[in-house]
């Protein structure tokens, strides 16, 4: 299980709840930000910091958005560690 971002990210990208991750598992992919599946400890602590409400336990994920649990996998899968490095978001 990981925490997912949903679609009411997309464009948004706000970013508060990049402040509260103890593991710095969020990442800037573009049109909005992602959790790195294997990185993220489901804390929690990130889900009431979003403005837009987009966060969700990846078993939690309202089925119109459950796209969002495989996008965050394969956009993962196909990055290098050098890749990732270079979008990591750091406070
Ligand atoms: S649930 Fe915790 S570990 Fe996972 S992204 Fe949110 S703050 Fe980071």
């Amino acid at each position: 299980m990981f925490s997912v971002i949903t679609s009411p990210c997309i464009g948004r990208k706000e970013g508060a709840c990049t402040k509260v991750c103890p593991v710095n598992c969020f990442y800037d992919a573009g049109e909005q930000l992602m959790i790195h599946p294997d990185e993220c400890t489901v804390c929690g602590l990130c889900t009431p910091e979003g403005p837009v409400n987009a966060i969700f336990p990846s078993e939690e994920v309202p089925a119109v958005e459950s796209a969002f649990i495989q996008k965050a996998r394969n956009f993962f899968a196909a990055k290098t560690p050098e890749e990732l490095d270079a979008i990591r978001i750091t406070p």
